[in-house]
């Protein structure tokens, strides 16, 4: 039999609950800005080691970590969450997720902590996710959320006392298949299109749009967040079968601006681009009501390209 690091992590873990000192949940705040709330199974592996925990305990451990990445004006309630799956390589990954809310704007254009995580691992690869820890019970709209994933059906939910599967959580639920769609969030289909005017867009932005989870508006869209200093931020969209629950472009990017803990003003924030499908556009006044909710923000382009099938 193989002993893995995993088994030895296990076998050395401890029994009580652990927490970080403040000094270390710092540390740690600072190396996952720097990795825009990601952290790899090498990260992982080291701070079991370090702290003698296994992956679960640690997961738990660093929740209070993702709180800090948290953006509350309204609430001031600090939600932190972190999504465990695996990276394109299979390789156990973290990726941390906090909630978004916007001043004088609706409630409902929040993004909640758990929406938060999951579009982190979505956007950067993540294959599926197994578990997520988060540091407070999830409200019924991330239930619902949650109900859109590939993993819905096993997914397990920790929290700081007690342990649950969604399916506890979320009996008798309405998902997908009920409205007749057999894809979901993580399911890893590829959209078998192209936009007419690829050359004019920024590549990466048209690849984002392209990936959007949109079974039931076919809105392929995508915003890209450009700062002046610390490089491109993007963001897809991410529908769900309640309807409401979706992440829209621009939230899911500025989730991900958050994450590398960033402040959205004029002199981080250079422009903003929204690309949307030509004939399903639905982005534009969301967009719009979110940006309004910052002084001075920056300069917001919307392009409308045409999607056309390969
Ligand atoms: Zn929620």
């Amino acid at each position: 039999m193989t002993v893995t690091r995993k088994d030895v992590s296990n076998s050395v873990s401890r029994t009580t609950p652990f927490d970080f000192s403040d000094e270390q949940k710092q540390s740690l705040f600072s190396q996952l800005k720097s990795q825009r709330g990601i952290l790899s199974q090498a990260d992982i592996l080291l701070l079991c080691e370090q702290h003698q925990l296994t992956e679960s305990q640690l997961l738990k451990a660093c929740v209070p970590v993702a709180s800090l990445f948290s953006v509350a004006p309204i609430s001031k309630f600090y939600v932190g969450a972190i999504a465990q799956g695996k990276n394109q390589q299979g390789e156990t990954t973290f990726y941390f997720g906090a909630n978004v809310e916007f001043s004088h704007q609706a409630l409902s254009l929040v993004v909640h902590a758990e929406q938060s995580a999951i579009n982190n691992a979505w956007l950067n690869g993540a294959q599926s996710i197994d578990k997520i820890a988060i540091s407070d019970a999830p409200c019924g709209y991330c239930r619902q959320f949650m109900n859109e994933l590939s993993t819905a059906q096993s997914l397990e939910i920790l929290l700081p006392e007690r342990h649950f599967t969604l399916h506890e959580l979320l009996p008798y639920s309405f998902g997908p298949t009920d409205l007749g769609n057999n894809e979901s969030l993580f399911s890893q289909e590829k959209n078998d299109g192209h936009f007419a005017s690829v050359n004019e867009l920024d590549q990466k932005l048209a690849e984002t749009a392209l990936k959007a989870y949109v079974p039931y508006t076919a809105n392929y869209c995508s915003v890209k967040i450009t700062t002046f200093e610390n490089g491109n931020f993007y963001g897809s969209y991410a529908e769900n079968a309640a309807y409401s629950p979706s992440l829209s472009p621009l939230q899911s990017a500025l989730s991900q601006f958050y994450l590398a803990g960033l402040k959205f003003d004029d002199k981080t924030v250079k422009s903003i681009t929204l690309l949307e499908t030509q004939g399903a556009e639905n982005q534009y006044e969301v967009a719009k009501s979110v940006l309004a909710s910052f002084d001075n923000s920056p300069a917001f382009e919307h392009c409308i390209a045409k999607l056309v099938k390969d």
